[in-house]
């Protein structure tokens, strides 16, 4: 069972607990995108064993009347494996969503998965007519490029910061730097793309350019954040009529992601505790 102090950012051990998560948070409009946590799997069966959870996950939200869809990551569905491992499961995950009418978003890991990980949005979102979303990092320095290549096609993309650290041949790495960057690219997205964007972000600057940005361009657009971080704000927002989705994980790897989520900021251990505590 998933302590009290980390169930402010993990939705639960079990799928089921995780649908309860989404149903709870489309009561207040904010819809819901789950992750099964798990990452880096070198061999096919647990990748396999994951993907198949998945393949159960997007039917079970297709079933049910919840707003919710899927984040998948590649190392977690066989990219360590093998491409064709990847290739394979993803395929798998991204058909049945398709049938069952639940959105497939592909995370980004780092730099080494880039390619990989484009061609297989490319792929898929091309044989679903855009049912699948993809991840890009404004830190990198090759997004620029990508995201011209994106705009052509259709599915949504998502534009976060990014989460890895990048060495300075291919990554922004001054944090001021990395925000222009965001900033840049936000605004050719609004300009090109058709399909909708996603703000993955808990950044207020940039929360308020993207809705700028859509007085001026008209582009549709979301707001994606994480489960326990800025939380006010998601329903805040979604009660102003934004489209809002935060992004859920669970299963039974919480540990680590807890760990991560309290070791890049500190107050997010006194909000967790305050939670517990009622205070
Ligand atoms: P930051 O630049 O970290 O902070 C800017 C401001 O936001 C702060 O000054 C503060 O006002 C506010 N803020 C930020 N965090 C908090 C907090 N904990 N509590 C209160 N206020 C806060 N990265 C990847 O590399 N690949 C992915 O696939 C990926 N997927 C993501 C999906 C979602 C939905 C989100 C939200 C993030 C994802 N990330 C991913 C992580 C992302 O790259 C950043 O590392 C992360 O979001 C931190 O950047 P930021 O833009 O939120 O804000």
């Amino acid at each position: 069972m998933i302590p009290p102090i980390a169930s402010r950012f993990v939705a639960g051990e079990s799928p089921a607990e995780a649908i309860d998560h989404a149903r709870e948070c489309n009561e207040g409009g904010v819809n819901v995108i789950l992750n099964l946590l798990g990452e880096h799997y070198d061999e096919r069966a647990p990748a396999e064993e994951d993907a198949e959870e998945y393949v159960r996950l997007v039917e079970d939200i297709g079933k049910s009347s919840i707003d919710a869809c899927i984040s998948v990551k590649p190392s977690q569905i066989g990219l360590d494996a093998g491409e064709d491992v990847f290739d394979d499961l993803l395929g798998r995950i991204v058909e049945r969503a398709d049938e069952a009418g639940t959105f497939v978003w592909i995370d980004m890991e780092d730099r080494h998965t880039t390619d990989a990980t484009l061609d297989a949005f490319e792929k898929y979102t091309t044989q679903t007519d855009g049912n699948v979303g993809l991840c890009v990092q404004a830190n990198l320095k090759r997004t620029e490029d990508d995201i011209e290549r994106l705009a052509d096609l259709p599915g949504k993309i998502r534009l976060v910061k990014g989460a890895y650290d990048e060495p300075k041949e291919v990554a922004y790495k001054k944090k001021s730097k990395v925000d222009a960057q965001y900033e840049k690219l936000l605004e050719y997205m609004f300009e090109h793309f058709e399909d909708g964007i996603a703000v993955g972000s808990h950044d207020p600057a940039m929360i308020d350019l993207a809705a700028e940005l859509h007085e001026e361009y008209g582009t549709d657009y979301e707001v994606q954040m994480l489960m326990g971080v800025r939380e006010d704000a998601q329903f805040d927002l979604a009660e102003q009529g934004v489209e809002v989705w935060q992004y859920a994980p669970y299963g039974g790897k919480w540990f680590q992601y807890f760990y991560r989520r309290v070791r890049e900021r500190k107050e997010n251990l006194t909000f967790a505790l305050r939670a517990v505590l009622g205070r």
